[in-house]
């Protein structure tokens, strides 16, 4: 058999965003992945649902592998042919014992890449505002380890020396240390008013900045009860965190933000969190797919066979655009034999993936909803017209009700299925649900709700509402809040304006003032 490739790669600090273009084209690539928990669980979601996952951290009900496991089971995996992707947090050469795997590796004659990664030495602290060089303050520093006994750690780092010969320290694994780290900084030189920053879990939700100094930090944490992971920086270039604070400044910062619609349209919606300074977790529920029931199919074919006699082509969403015009292409039906027939689309978005067709859309409702697109259209309908309504196996009944109602023959079409899909993400959903660190669950669609709480369920969680009652319930419009509140959840946040960025607003302005709508 052909021996494997391993790549040893960083993921960066804990943001998804900070993986190398190089890194993240490996991690796809790889027919395994190899982790721990430093690397980002949003990086793990971005993997083809057949990449086999191996968790090699710390958890709590299970043992953690030993290093020299860890470097035997990548040898193993090499030799059973496969291309393996050990990711790592940060940079996998910075206290990442990259050089044991891959001596281990070069022995066994197995191909390996190192791909750099963003150390968090260096990211967390810009997240928080530190930059680690400064012209005047520091044009120096040094990436020191503090996980070590004091023994140790005095055999291995001369303190005199690092004391006095760099400008910035970064301590990394220090946090249980920081009372010996400061008390050997100032021994041998360093005044106990030097700035000191810890910033736990940068470039994350939870990111959480201590500021004080040398002679005060270990009271302060002790009394904050702060705890690792942290990066510990020394040196003039805290003060900067006073003008330069920008994370934390953001709207949504602090929250992770659960995205429950399909994966196709999540990025719009994951986009905007992530720029407003949230952190998306991506649970896709739900799949859309072409319909597949016979019967169906068989009632598309014959609608369209008679696209001539229709007057109205009525869209109600984005996937309904979509499906309709792929059902176009599979049948071979020329969009022009919908010459007689006026389009009408539910919403802005709807409008426009009919304009990414070249249709352009009749009647834009007020109000996102089947109600609305009625009623902007109600003049224009008359007693005898044939109106084709290309949908999902799931849309309501309202619009073909009333277009009835008003004489209209409403040939309702299933062109695409919705179906529940529960995402693997190794059980990281639950376990972040229950220690609440889920902050906000988004809703975009009445089926979000009902397939996340079938999905929990499917998990192994035996009541899933309450189980989200520790997040804050938002909900794209009336009707998803409605199905929530059946569903035994306590919606916070409504959107005013049943959109994505309707939704978004909702989200920051909550943020802003819990209080201001509670609907
Ligand atoms: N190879 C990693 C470091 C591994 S040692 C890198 O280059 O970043 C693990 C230590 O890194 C932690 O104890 C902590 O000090 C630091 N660390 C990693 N990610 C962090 C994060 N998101 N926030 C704060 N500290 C982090």
């Amino acid at each position: 058999m052909t021996k494997g490739k391993v790549y040893l790669v960083g993921a960066g600090p804990g943001d998804p965003k900070l993986i190398t273009v190089r890194g993240l084209a490996a991690l796809k690539r790889a027919d395994v992945v190899v982790y721990d928990r430093l690397a980002g669980p949003q990086l793990l979601q971005q993997l083809p649902a057949e990449t086999e996952r191996i968790y090699v951290g710390k958890r709590p009900d299970r043992h953690t592998m030993k290093q020299e496991e860890i470097n035997r089971l990548l040898v193993d995996l090499a030799l059973q042919g496969k291309t393996v992707c050990r990711l790592k947090g940060g940079d996998p050469t910075v206290f990442g014992r990259v050089g044991e795997e891959a001596e281990l590796l070069r022995q066994h004659g197995i191909d390996f890449d190192i791909v750099p990664g963003i150390t968090s030495a260096i990211a967390v602290p810009a997240y928080a505002g530190i930059p680690v060089t400064h012209r005047d303050w520091a044009s120096s520093f040094s990436i020191i380890t503090g996980h070590e006994s004091p023994d140790k750690l005095d055999r291995m780092i001369h303190w005199d020396k690092v004391t006095n010969a760099t400008g910035t320290l970064l301590f990394l694994m220090g946090v249980a240390k920081i009372g010996y780290i400061s008390e050997q900084l100032i021994k041998h030189g360093r005044s106990p008013g030097t700035p000191v920053a810890l910033v736990r879990w940068g470039t994350r939700a939870e990111q959480a900045t201590l500021v004080g100094t040398l002679g005060d930090i270990e009271a302060k944490v002790a009394e904050a009860g702060f705890e690792p992971p942290a990066v510990i920086v020394v040196g003039d270039v805290v003060r900067q965190r006073e003008t330069l604070k920008w994370m934390e400044n953001k709207p949504l910062f602090g929250w992770r933000v659960l995205v429950t619609r399909a994966r196709a349209q999540a990025s719009e919606l994951t986009e905007r969190i992530d720029e407003l300074g949230g952190e998306p977790y991506e649970f896709p529920v739900i799949e859309t797919r072409p319909q597949s029931e016979p019967g169906a199919i068989r009632a598309i074919e014959e609608a369209l066979a008679e696209a001539e006699t229709y007057d109205w082509v009525m869209l109600t969403s984005p996937n309904g655009a979509e499906h309709f015009f792929a059902w176009l292409c599979r049948t071979g039906t020329d969009i022009r034999r919908f010459h007689r027939a006026r389009f009408a689309a539910v919403g802005p978005k709807t409008a426009e993936a009919l304009l990414a067709r070249g249709v352009i859309a009749e009647a834009l409702p007020s109000k996102f909803q089947a109600e609305g697109l009625l009623d902007s259209l109600v003049a224009e309908l008359r007693p005898g017209q044939r109106a084709l309504l290309p949908r999902g196996d799931l849309a309501r009944e309202v619009l073909p009700r009333e277009l009835e109602a008003r004489g209209v023959d409403a040939v309702e079409l299933d062109v695409y299925e919705n179906r529940l899909i529960v995402p693997q993400d190794d059980g990281r959903l639950l376990e972040m649900l229950r220690a609440g660190e889920i902050h906000v669950v988004t809703f975009t669609s009445s089926s979000t709700v009902t397939n996340l709480l079938e999905a929990l369920r499917r998990l192994g969680e035996t009541s899933p509402a309450e189980l989200l009652s520790g997040a804050i319930v938002a909900c794209i419009g009336p009707v998803t809040a409605q199905t929530a509140a059946a569903n035994g959840l306590k919606v916070a946040i409504q959107a005013d304006q049943a959109t994505i960025d309707g939704l978004v607003e909702a989200l920051a302005a909550y943020r802003r003032d819990p209080t201001s709508r509670s609907n």
